[in-house]
C-alpha cells in the first residue's frame, strides 16, 4: 500500500511566533519500499512522522494510505508501527510481553498472539532473550525488540524515528542492515527519518530531504548524489563533504579565481563552483594550484587537505588514491574531473551546471 502526502503543511503558531515546520509537502511513498527522510534537526522530519502516524494533525493537506484519505483518522486506526530514538519499551515488563502487549487488547487468541509474539522475535533475532527485562539489553537489543513490538500487530506502514542515533557506530551499522533486512522481508512500506545521510544512503530505495519544511529533491540515493539541485542537497550528502570555491564564468570559461578549471554555456556571472572530494586529479596539466597542508592515509584513499584563496572554508579535502605520492607543504596542480563539478548561481544557489 502506498502513503501519498498532499500539500502537507503543518504550522505551530502562538500569540508571539509561528513556525512553518513542514510546509507543502507532495510526496508519494511507493509500496513497500523505504523511503529515507533525511535534512539537518529541526527541518520537520520528525513533525511528517508524526503527521503519516495520526499523532499530529496537519494544519493543511491531506494524507492518502492507498485510496483511504486518513488525514482525520485516529492514529488506532491507521495501521502503523512506529519505532523512536529511545525505545520507549515498558521496563517492568519482560521482553515477550513488551511485544505481545500491542496485540492484548485486540482480543486475539492467546496461542495467537504467542505464535505472533515468536514470529517476530525470531524476525528481528532476539527469541533468546524473552524472559528478560529491558534493563538487561543492549542498546541494539531493546531497539530490535521495540521494532518487533511495531511489527507485531503487522501493521501496514512502519515508521521510524531515528530509531540508530542511541546506538554506538558498530551496533548503528548492524542494526541499520538488520532493520533493511527485515523491511524487504516483511515488504513492508516504511519512511525512515535521520539527520545522518550516510544512513539514509545507505539504507533507503529513495530519499526525500528537507530543509526548513521544505523538500528539496528526491530520488535513488546515488542518483541524488550524483545529480543535485541545489548547493544545499550537494553540500548535505556526502562523506567528507563536498567543496565550494568562488568562481565566474567568463567567455565559455569556468574559472576558480582566474584558474580556468573547465568550460561552461553559461551567460558571464560569478558562480560557485562545488567539486566532490573524489573529482580531483593530481597532474601536470592542472590549472587549479593548491597548497598540500596534510597528507592522511586512511585504507585504500589518501586524504589531502588542502587551500587555495577562493575556497569556502579556510582549507578543502580531496581523495586521491593511494599509491599517488602527495608531498606535504608543497603546491601542486590538480584538474577538476567534469562530472564531479556542479556550478550554482550565487542568488538561490541552484545548480545551474
Ligand atoms: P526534525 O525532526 O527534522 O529535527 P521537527 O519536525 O521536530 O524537526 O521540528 C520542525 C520544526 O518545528 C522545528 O523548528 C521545531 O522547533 C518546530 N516544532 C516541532 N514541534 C513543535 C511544537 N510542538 N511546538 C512548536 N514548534 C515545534
Ligand atoms: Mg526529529
Amino acid at each position: 500500500m502506498d502513503i501519498r502526502l498532499v500539500n502537507l503543511t503543518k504550522i505551530f503558531a502562538d500569540k508571539n511566533s509561528e513556525v512553518r515546520a513542514v510546509d507543502n509537502l507532495d510526496i508519494v511513498i511507493p509500496s513497500g519500499k523505504l523511503i529515507g527522510l533525511l535534512g539537518p534537526s529541526g527541518c520537520g522530519k520528525s513533525t511528517t512522522l508524526y503527521m503519516i502516524a495520526g499523532l499530529l494533525e496537519p494544519t493543511m493537506g491531506q494524507i492518502f494510505f492507498g485510496d483511504e484519505d486518513v488525514t482525520n483518522l485516529s492514529a488506532e486506526k491507521r495501521g502503523i508501527g512506529l519505532v523512536f530514538q529511545n525505545y520507549a519499551l515498558y521496563p517492568h515488563l519482560t521482553v515477550k510481553q513488551n511485544i505481545m502487549f500491542p496485540l492484548q487488547n485486540m482480543r486475539m487468541p492467546k496461542a495467537e498472539i504467542l505464535a505472533r509474539t515468536q514470529k517476530y522475535a525470531r524476525l528481528v533475532g532476539i527469541e533468546d532473550l524473552l524472559d528478560r527485562k529491558p534493563k538487561q539489553l543492549s542498546g541494539g537489543q531493546q531497539q530490535r525488540v521495540a521494532i518487533a513490538r511495531a511489527l507485531v500487530k503487522e501493521p501496514k506502514v512502519l515508521l521510524l524515528d531515528e530509531p540508530l542515533s542511541n546506538l554506538d557506530a558498530r551496533l548503528r551499522l548492524q542494526t541499520r542492515e538488520e532493520i533493511k533486512r527485515i523491511q524487504r522481508e516483511t515488504g513492508i512500506t516504511t519512511v525512515f527519518v535521520t539527520h545522518d545521510q550516510e544512513e539514509a544512503m545507505s539504507i533507503s530505495d529513495e530519499i526525500v530531504v528537507m530543509k526548513a519544511g521544505v523538500e528539496q529533491q528526491r530520488g535513488k540515493p546515488q542518483d541524488v548524489y550524483e545529480q543535485p539541485v541545489n548547493q544545499f542537497v550537494a553540500k548535505f550528502l556526502g562523506t567528507p563533504p563536498i567543496n565550494i570555491f568562488y568562481g565566474k564564468v567568463e567567455k565559455g570559461g569556468l574559472y576558480i579565481g582566474d584558474e580556468l578549471i573547465g568550460s561552461s554555456n553559461l551567460e558571464d556571472q560569478e558562480v560557485n563552483i562545488g567539486i566532490r572530494p573524489e573529482g580531483f586529479e593530481i597532474s601536470e596539466d592542472g590549472t587549479l594550484s593548491v597548497e598540500v597542508k596534510q597528507v592522511e592515509h586512511i585504507g585504500r584513499d589518501t586524504s589531502v587537505v588542502a587551500s587555495n584563496k577562493n575556497t569556502e572554508k579556510e582549507t578543502f579535502r580531496f581523495i586521491v588514491e593511494s599509491g599517488v605520492e602527495v608531498k606535504e607543504h608543497t603546491t601542486i596542480k590538480v584538474a577538476v574531473k567534469p562530472n564531479k563539478c556542479y556550478v550554482f548561481d550565487k542568488i538561490e544557489e541552484k545548480r545551474v551546471q
